[in-house]
């Protein structure tokens, strides 16, 4: 049977990223159907919208996607694409798994953590408007549903998955009412869970505490804002931006991204590392049921990243994406 997704190349590294990760699928023999949908710069220079209908329809169609970063051009009336497409889908659950891969250069070797990041609110929200010229008013909105949705969805993650224990991570000494709201609601829910332990931590205590013994956290759940920032924190914790992959959750409806932005920078040279997008896409594979090519994927990655010949210029190598790619279409057994 083949499965009917939606790819979204998007901007930046975004296309090379996604070829890359094509071809490997390809390679595996996932029967897969694409519905190509442009999103972000590419898609506004053809239609004047950064997120057009017809993308939304796709996934609504299909339930599940495979995107590449996009870019949010600077300026006024453009809303981020990613917040703008989550927000759309209502892809509430932003899952971030974080941990070393073999051959891979980090200051640790063992990290094995999972980011669960609120993605619908908080600072967000993009309710931002000038008070008077000089001031600036921007509003972060903490709701319990929300708090509540991605709290269960934590949960539920980590006794699905075995995982060890749940850490909230907040700034509710600060923000009293909105970090407290959050804090209130996470607590609420962990006690429906006495099986998994919780506990809490500032978050800026919790940056200090993971750069400095990532071992011993487990499910972080965040609110949106940190979520975001320690998500980059933690990729730097086992290899940077390159190694780190994600998926956007609603209750039907799966959209699987990296973490890195489109870097611009690096923007059609052929360096750009495919694994973060490949990781995302082993992550799709096992949503899909496809445990069997997920484990393959994930298997020949391993042997590509531990034989080390063949590496991406941030991982301290001199491959090309493409030659990165063709190796692992090679490692596939
Ligand atoms: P955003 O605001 O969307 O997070 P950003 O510009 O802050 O975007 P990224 O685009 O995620 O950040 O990238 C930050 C830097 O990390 C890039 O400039 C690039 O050098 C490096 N980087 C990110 N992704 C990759 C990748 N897949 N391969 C190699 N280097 C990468």
């Amino acid at each position: 049977m083949s499965h009917a997704l939606t790819l979204i190349p998007g901007d930046g590294i975004g296309p090379e990223v996604t070829t890359a990760v094509v071809r490997i699928l390809d390679a595996v023999g996932v029967a897969i159907d694409w519905d190509r949908q442009d999103a972000g710069v590419i898609a506004f220079r053809k239609s004047g919208q950064t997120l057009p209908g017809e993308l939304l329809d796709s996934i609504r169609r299909t339930r599940v996607a495979l995107k590449g970063p996009c870019a949010t051009p600077i300026g006024e009336g453009f809303t981020s694409v990613n917040v703008g497409l989550r927000k759309a889908l209502d892809l509430f659950a932003n899952l971030r798994p974080v941990s070393n891969l073999p051959g891979v250069p980090s200051r640790f070797t063992n990290v094995d953590l999972v980011i669960v990041r609120e993605n619908t609110e908080d600072l967000y929200a993009g309710l931002e408007h000038v008070i008077v010229p000089g001031v600036v008013e921007s509003l972060k909105i903490i709701t319990e549903v929300a708090s509540t949705r991605i709290a269960e969805f934590a949960f539920r993650h980590a006794t699905r998955e075995g995982r060890r224990s749940v850490t909230a991570i907040h700034k509710a000494n600060i923000m009293k009412l909105s970090d407290g709201l959050f804090l209130d609601s996470v607590r609420a829910v962990s006690r429906k869970y006495p099986q998994i332990p919780y506990d809490e931590k500032i978050v800026d205590a919790a940056c200090m505490h993971l750069v400095m013994r990532p071992e011993q956290f487990d499910v972080l759940v965040l609110p949106n804002l940190y979520g975001d920032i320690v998500s980059d924190l933690c990729a730097g914790l086992v290899g940077g931006l390159g190694v780190v992959p994600g998926a956007n959750l609603g209750t039907d409806v799966a959209v699987f991204e990296a973490v890195h932005g489109s870097a611009p920078d690096i923007a059609d040279q052929n360096v750009a590392n495919p694994t973060a997008l490949l990781l995302s896409a082993v992550m799709m594979l096992r949503h899909l049921g496809e445990v069997d090519a997920a484990v393959r994927v994930k298997a020949a990655l391993d042997r590509v990243l531990s034989a080390g010949e063949v590496r991406t210029r941030d991982l301290g190598g001199s491959a090309s994406t493409t030659e990165f790619t063709l190796a692992l279409c090679r490692a596939l057994d």
